[in-house]
This record gives C-alpha cells, structure tokens and sequence, in this order.
C-alpha cells in the first residue's frame, strides 16, 4: 500500500468511528481549547453544507440545515474521533436573500476573528453549488480567506443535479476562480451528498490537511 492509500484508509477509518457534536459557539471565547486541528466548512445558505457534513460524517441529521435567517449565528463544532483528531467546524451560511444589516455585520465579525484568531485552523473548505457557480458573496468570502492567508479549497456540491458537460464547464469556471485567489488551492473537489460521490476524496484532503 504506497502513502496515499495509507492516507485514504486512515481516512475511511477515522469517519466510520465516533463523531459528535460538542457545540455551538456563538464567540470564540466559547472555542474549545485550541488542541486539535481544526477544518472550518463555509457556504451560501442551501448550498448543501449540512447535508455534506453528514455524508462526510455517514450520520444522518448530525448537522442541521440552518436555512433560518434569524437563527443564532454561532460556529458548530464536531469532534472527528474519540479523543477528537480534527475538529469540523460547520461556520455559519452566508448570502440569505434579504438578510438585515446587522445580521451581516455579526456574520463578518464572528467569522472574521475566527479566521484571523485560531492557530489550529488548517483549512477551509468553500462550498459552492454546481448548479448555479459563483455569486458576488462568495467571491467576498474568498477575499476574506485570502485576506486571512488561510488557504481553502473550493468544493461543488450537489454534481448528482448537472449533466456531465455543464459539469466540465462549472469546473473550468471554479479553477479560473480558484486561479484568482491566492489562498485558494488548485486541487478542486466534486461532491454529491445524495450518490456519495467525492466524498472519500474530501475526507482524505481533511486528513491531510489536518495532519501535514
Ligand atoms: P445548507 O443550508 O447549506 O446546510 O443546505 P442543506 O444541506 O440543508 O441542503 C439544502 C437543500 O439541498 C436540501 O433540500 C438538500 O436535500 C439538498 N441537497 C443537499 N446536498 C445535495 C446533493 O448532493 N444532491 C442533491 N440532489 N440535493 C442536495
């Protein structure tokens, strides 16, 4: 077995164990102690990130969907084994239709000074829905990740809703995106929650992430 497949089965292992929700943070003062690597996930509201994170999870309703705009905005934190060896930090969606001001200026702080203020955040992973690409709001998102110098790799989800070839142009559109980010890494993922496709992949690049 050469390094990747040791990497890919330590992987496969490390989500069929135990997974639990520790909590939601609403400031980082309610962090837990900055021990364990962190992985932070972000998305516009509905691009799929709870449903990725249970299918990277294999749980069912471990993360909720949070397609409430007046919900609290706080970071969800999941322990990936028992003691945890990667923390997944679900941050709170981005880019609710008519979300109020304040609301957005509580999003920007909170993840603001979680990306700047958290030694043990390795990467982030920039969920974007491969039906309908880049908005203005990710673009932002990924300004503030540059910004930050935390590098972050972009993921499609839902790949199970495109036809192959509108698929294959969505990729060269997310790589020339990717292209103009500096703290965006060139190596894109292609997920569905729904067939389960590239979803060994990503907990993979979590591990490696996490660990190298
Ligand atoms: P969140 O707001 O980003 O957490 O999004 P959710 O995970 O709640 O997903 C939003 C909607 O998209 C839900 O109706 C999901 O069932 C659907 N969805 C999420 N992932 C996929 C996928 O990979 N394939 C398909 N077909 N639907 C998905």
């Amino acid at each position: 077995m050469d390094g990747d497949d040791d990497l890919a089965d330590r992987a496969r292992k490390l989500f069929a164990g135990p997974i639990d929700f520790l909590k939601s943070a609403p400031e980082l003062k309610f962090l837990p102690d900055p021990d364990v690597p962190e992985i932070a996930f972000a998305g516009r509201s509905n691009v799929g990130k709870s449903s990725l994170l249970n299918a990277l999870t294999n749980r069912k309703s471990l993360a909720r969907t949070s397609n409430t705009p007046g919900r609290t905005q706080e970071l969800n934190v999941f322990d990936v084994g028992r003691p945890p060896q990667i923390r997944l930090i679900d941050m709170p969606g981005y880019g609710f239709a008519d979300a109020p001001k304040d609301m957005v200026r509580r999003w920007r702080y909170l993840v603001n000074d979680y990306l700047r203020g958290r030694a043990v955040l390795r990467r982030a992973l920039v969920l974007i829905d491969s039906r309908h690409g880049f908005k203005d709001v990710d673009r932002e998102v990924m300004d503030m990740l540059d910004s930050a110098a935390l590098s972050y790799h972009l993921v499609l989800t839902k790949v199970d809703k495109v036809k192959p070839t509108a698929l294959a142009t969505t990729l060269e559109a997310t790589a020339a995106e990717a292209a103009k980010h500096p703290a965006a890494h060139p190596a894109i993922f292609t997920t569905s929650s729904e067939t389960g496709s590239g979803i060994a992949e990503l907990r993979t690049a979590i591990l490696e992430a996490a660990t190298t």
